[in-house]
């Protein structure tokens, strides 16, 4: 029931009609009787300021930031994460007593869903990432506060995959590749992640590895959730590799976005079912 002490979270993007975030935020907050619903606001960037403000003016709890905001927030906020600055981007919003506290859970999302779905250790592997975009970007940071034998970065575009490099390479032993070396590497890593379009519907058949690259040693994660298998992981089955779908990253984002709203956890299964269901 929606009351006067009913809180409000939103969501900002621009387009924002395809988002499975309200749909699973606000059947939690219902499961677990929490008097809180999520909204989406589809806004134009000359109003992101205009907004923003007027969440903080009136009081919401939070809000999450997609495409093409998570950058551009950041003018906005009173204080920012020392993750997100790193990272260079905010997707969770949080109001704390009147102030809009900014943090990115995108990458911290992905490895807690890599680690709980698959079980790996991420203890002295060697990891292979496919992109160096922003996902990549986030989830770069979140393996590389682990004990990583290795981080390769994989990237088409050199001077995006070397300013990934030089962030990363005072954390965690990194290197950065091309086309040339795409073989070897594959065939080298313990976890090979894809974090580029490719593969994404409509062009489903695509993907960057070779099957025979592959091998029934390694996880292979990619997280594309449109489709939900995608040639990659199709291809790492038929290797009996490990697979992780990129719905985890997408469920875990919110699951951790979720307890900093409201200081609970919810059930990650429920949180998957609810996302499952929508996506038919
Ligand atoms: P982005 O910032 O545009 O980065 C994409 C990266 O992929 C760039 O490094 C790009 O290289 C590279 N790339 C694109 N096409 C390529 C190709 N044909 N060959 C080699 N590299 C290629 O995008 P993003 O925000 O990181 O998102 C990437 C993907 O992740 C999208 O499919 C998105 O839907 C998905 N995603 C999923 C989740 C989730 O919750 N599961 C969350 C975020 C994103 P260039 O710079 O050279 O173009």
């Amino acid at each position: 029931m929606i009351d006067s002490t009913t809180q409000l979270i939103g969501l900002i993007g621009n387009p924002i009609k395809h988002s499975k975030s309200p749909e699973m935020h606000n059947a939690m907050f219902e499961k677990l009787n929490l008097n809180y619903r999520y909204l989406a606001f589809e806004v134009e960037e000359p109003q992101l300021k205009a907004a923003i403000n007027g969440m903080k003016a009136l009081g919401i709890r939070g809000f999450n930031v997609t495409i093409p905001y998570k950058v551009k927030v950041m003018d906005f906020l009173d204080e920012i994460s020392e993750q997100a600055m790193e990272i260079g981007a905010v997707n969770t919003v949080v109001n704390q007593q009147g102030k809009l506290i900014g943090y990115n859970t995108d990458g911290e999302g992905y490895v807690r869903s890599l680690l709980e779905e698959t079980g790996i250790d991420l203890n002295n592997k060697k990891i292979l990432i496919l992109g160096a975009g922003g996902a990549a970007k986030a989830i770069a940071y979140s393996i590389a506060k682990y004990p990583i034998k290795k981080l390769t970065i994989y990237s088409r575009n050199i001077s995006k995959g070397n300013l990934l490099f030089e962030a990363l390479k005072q954390k965690t032993t990194v290197e950065l590749i091309d086309d040339n070396q795409l073989k070897s590497l594959v065939e080298q890593s313990d976890i090979i992640i894809n974090t580029t379009p490719v593969g994404m519907s409509p062009n489903i058949l695509d993907s960057l590895i070779n099957p025979k690259w592959l091998n029934e040693q390694q996880v292979v994660s990619d997280i594309i959730y449109n489709p939900l298998e995608t040639q990659l992981l199709k291809d790492a089955k038929s290797k009996q590799a490990t697979i992780h779908t990129g719905l985890g990253m997408f469920i875990y984002q919110g699951l951790i976005a979720f307890e900093k709203w409201t200081e609970i956890t919810p059930d990650a299964d429920q949180m998957r079912k609810i996302v499952m269901e929508s996506l038919k």
